[in-house]
């Protein structure tokens, strides 16, 4: 089992670094092999083990649109510390299947935290608030602002949890999209080159580009042959 961490540091904050640590663990996948033998099936080449014939079978069907081949091969991905926001961009991906942690059990954590209440000074803000949600890349001057308001939006929550006695289900509407969350994903091989070509690419938000890099990174060795048209950095 492959585990890939990746911390989001900003160079701007040369004090106090920040940290966000998003984990993606790739915890099962199908073997090349299936891949291997539809490709072979559909254009009845003959050999035992993935060798250069095949590797050339496999960029002539990417030439060729026949991508169908890659349905054959599926992965299953542990996602943790993403936020809410980055969620509801990546289940827009429909060829995929999901499933995300239960905000109820996310807001049981919060409320057993009493660091949140206690909170008055700037490096408190910032403890809590990259506790529980994802930090992006603001200028400093903004950053202690967002740590600050997304903070006291925590302590709300607190708040109308005791003062209201609220249900879960009714106080998830007060969270931040910054909210951290974690779910597992599975997709095949098909499914992965559309969502890595889309949300590698600049054009994609930031934290979901680096989420498409993180899964890219996990993927074993000899699959990056499904993958090399693409042109995605492995480092
Ligand atoms: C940079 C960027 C900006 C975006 N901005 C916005 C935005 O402002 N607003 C917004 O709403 N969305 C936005 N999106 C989301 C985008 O429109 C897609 O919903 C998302 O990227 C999922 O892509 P997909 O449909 O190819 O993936 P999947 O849902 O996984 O589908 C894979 C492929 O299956 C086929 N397919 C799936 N469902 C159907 C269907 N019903 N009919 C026909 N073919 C289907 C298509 O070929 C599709 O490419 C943005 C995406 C990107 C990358």
């Amino acid at each position: 089992m492959d585990i890939y961490r990746f911390r989001v540091t900003v160079s701007r904050c040369s004090v106090e670094e920040r940290v966000n640590l998003v984990k993606v663990t790739l915890i099962d996948y199908d073997s090349i092999k299936k891949t291997i033998t539809a490709a072979r099936t559909s254009h009845g080449s003959e050999s035992d083990n993935m060798g250069p014939k095949d590797k050339k079978l496999i960029r002539n069907l990417i030439k060729w649109k026949h991508t169908s081949i890659f349905e054959h091969c599926s992965y299953t991905f542990k996602i943790e510390g993403v936020s809410r926001a980055l969620l509801q961009e990546l289940v827009r991906h429909r060829m995929a299947s999901y499933t995300v942690r239960s905000t109820r059990y996310t807001l049981k954590d919060l409320t057993k935290d009493k660091d949140i209440e206690k909170a008055k000074t700037p490096a408190e803000y910032k403890k809590i608030v990259e506790r529980y949600c994802v930090v992006p890349e603001f200028p400093d001057k903004v950053l202690e602002k967002f740590y600050e308001t997304t903070a006291q939006n925590l302590k709300h929550i607190l708040l109308f949890l005791s003062k209201y006695k609220l249900s879960n289900d009714l106080i998830k509407y007060l969270l931040p999209e910054s909210f951290k969350t974690e779910l597992v994903m599975t997709l095949n091989a098909r499914s992965l080159r559309n969502f890595l070509k889309l949300r590698t690419s600049k054009a994609a938000l930031w934290e979901i580009r680096k989420l498409g890099f993180m899964m890219y990174k996990s993927i074993p060795k000899d699959h990056i042959i499904m993958y090399e048209d693409l042109n995605i950095e492995r480092n």
